[in-house]
């Protein structure tokens, strides 16, 4: 698939997305990681600072990524409020279990800003 265009709204999500998983990542999980990376677009341009992720985050972010450019709604509702519910079973699981750690590390951190429109 060709690389395609983003809104900004799509890139202030997804820079989103790859913080939330990023800081988890780095808070919970040892061993190898590698740079994050996406075939459908080009994320240095989202994200200048690389992501580094071990496998299963790198999979929950594509996965997220993946669902974020193919939402149908726009403009995007919370995910909790969508009728779509792209996320299930595990991926479901997991992403609250990252929206909540990291979103409760940024709250330690002082960025809150980019929490109020973000929670699944
Ligand atoms: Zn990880």
């Amino acid at each position: 698939m060709a690389k395609r265009r983003i809104s900004k709204k799509e890139k202030e999500d997804i820079g989103v997305l790859m913080k939330f998983v990023g800081i988890y990542c780095r808070e919970n999980h040892e061993g190898e990681k590698a740079p994050f990376s996406f075939k459908l677009l080009n994320i240095q341009e989202i994200e200048e600072k690389e992501v580094s992720l071990c496998q299963d985050c790198a999979r929950l972010l594509t996965y997220g990524l993946t669902m974020r450019m193919k939402c149908p709604h726009d403009p995007k509702p919370m995910c909790k409020k969508c009728e779509t519910q792209c996320y299930h079973g595990d991926y479901k699981s997991k992403i609250r279990e990252v929206m909540k750690f990291s979103g409760m590390y940024m709250v330690k951190h002082g960025r809150v800003d980019l929490l109020y429109h973000y929670f699944v």
